[in-house]
């Protein structure tokens, strides 16, 4: 067990959107107070403190923040250098940058204009979810009472010309890729790029860009008025800060809620979560970080902690922080099938080992969940899987692997048992996940 949060200790002072989400209420909770010194500092400072406080990627991949900035050219250049911040908050279970948008959109504004000064650009681009209507009309009317009160724009009173603009998906999953985010945003058809070179490199445009997600942005702020030290005195050496983290599933009170990373799993869902449905002992698995990542079994939820060293350790992942909490009622086989039409649906189908294999593994996978399959097509599915699995141009592949993986680890026992029982003429679901 480790201390709870105090609220002396959060950055989000309004994620359930009780107060005042406005320019005035922001200001009240810390937002925009000397971001005017801040932007006084050189980039290299800025850059160097965020190193320090040992921010990683908040958007699923725990890249370090600080570091990435320092990919971009150290000085400004013919090429204009941009900041994109991904809104395009897509995973299945993940649901945290939403409420920063609509509940404390000037926190993430105030770090866009810091994030700019970091990597010399004077423009960011923020790329928000087609489905968040409400959210991008929150953060554009947030936007407007920025350039009103000249904090962002040209000639602002902060001293470091930024705009801020707004753009949207259209409902593609796979446009929260960076690269894909990117094509998009240039009004393109949203399909990943190859890897190198990285957007630091040759971004939207062609021109040098950072991607970060919208809570990585809207942290900054707080850090450096705060500190290196104060951020990273929370969690471990190698997951630092606090975090927002969520839960959906079998627990009695869905939330987001920010915590100290390195929070025990069970500890975040009995204390903010309302506990499991049925009870602790009712719990079969948790996906900690959003679909994509691998379970892990109840057994370990008891030490597993919220860090991206010891979820790695498990084979799985803190991805995003937003777990999926399933119960014994829960059936894993068919939650896994679901998972896997959808990244079939979402393939953007340019490479052939993510095309095929992803329709492939949800075929297998929908005749697993009635025991139709065969026994060998246990091995042959998780051979494709590993297959799939980074030989691929994006994440996506992955992602699409890791789910059933993380079934077959732990689960396959029940697999197993529905394929015996299907050929005892006692099919264990009639019928197709999906019609
Ligand atoms: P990644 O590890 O390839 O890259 C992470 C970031 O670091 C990127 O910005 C990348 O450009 C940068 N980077 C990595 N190596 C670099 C290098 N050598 N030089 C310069 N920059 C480098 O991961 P990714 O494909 O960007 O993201 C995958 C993650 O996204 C997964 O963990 C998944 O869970 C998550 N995800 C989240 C959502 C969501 O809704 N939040 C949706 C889909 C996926
Ligand atoms: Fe498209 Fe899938 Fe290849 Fe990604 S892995 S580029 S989604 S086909």
């Amino acid at each position: 067990m480790v201390g709870i949060l105090q609220d002396k200790d959060r950055i989000f002072l309004n994620i359930y959107g009780v107060h005042d989400w406005g320019l005035e209420g922001a200001k009240k909770r810390g937002a925009w107070n000397g971001t005017a010194d801040i932007l006084a500092q050189t980039p290299e400072w800025i850059c160097d403190q965020i190193k320090a406080s040992g921010l990683r990627g908040r958007g699923g991949a725990g890249f370090p923040t600080g570091l990435k900035w320092t990919f971009m050219p150290k000085q400004e250049s013919e090429r204009p250098h941009y900041l994109v911040v991904n809104a395009d908050e897509s995973e299945p279970g993940a649901c945290k940058d939403r409420d920063i948008l609509r509940n404390d959109p000037h926190l993430l504004i105030e770090g866009c204009l810091i994030a700019c000064r970091a990597i010399r650009a004077h423009t960011a681009y923020i790329y928000v979810r087609g489905e968040y209507v409400h959210e991008r009309e929150r953060l554009l009317a947030a936007i407007k009472q920025a350039y009103d009160a000249k904090l962002i724009g040209p000639g602002n009173i902060h001293g470091w010309d930024c705009d801020v603009r707004v753009t949207h998906g259209g409902g593609a999953y796979i446009c929260g890729d960076e690269t894909a985010l990117m094509e998009s945003l240039e009004g393109k058809k949203g399909q990943p790029r190859l890897k190198p070179p990285f957007p630091a490199g040759a971004g939207i445009y062609g021109a040098p860009t950072t991607i970060n997600n919208v809570e990585s942005i809207a942290v900054v702020g707080t850090i450096l008025r705060r500190g290196a030290t104060w951020f990273a005195g929370f969690g471990t050496e190698k997951s630092t800060g606090t975090k927002l983290f969520a839960a959906s599933g079998h627990i009695n009170k869905p939330a987001v809620v920010e915590e100290a990373v390195g929070i025990p799993i069970r500890q975040l869902i009995e204390e903010h979560f309302g506990g499991v449905r049925g009870g602790w002992k009712n719990l079969k698995a948790v996906i900690p970080g959003g679909i994509s990542v691998r379970m892990i079994p109840a057994a370990e939820c008891d030490e597993a902690v919220m860090t991206y060293e010891d979820l790695q350790a498990r084979g799985s992942g803190l991805g995003t922080g937003t777990m999926i909490v399933m119960d014994k009622d829960a059936d894993l086989v068919k939650a896994i099938a679901r998972a896997a039409y959808f990244y079939k649906h979402e393939s953007c189908g340019q490479c052939t080992p993510c095309r095929e294999g992803t329709g492939w593994m949800w075929r297998v996978m929908e005749r697993m969940v009635t025991g139709e399959a065969e026994m060998s097509e246990i091995d042959l599915l998780l051979d494709v899987a590993s297959q799939v699995e980074g030989h691929t141009i994006c994440g996506l592949g992955d992602a699409a692997a890791w789910p059933i993986q993380g079934l077959f680890r732990h689960f396959r026992h029940e697999v197993e048992d529905r394929i015996n029982l299907y050929r005892a003429g006692k099919p264990h679901v009639q019928g197709a996940t999906l019609q």
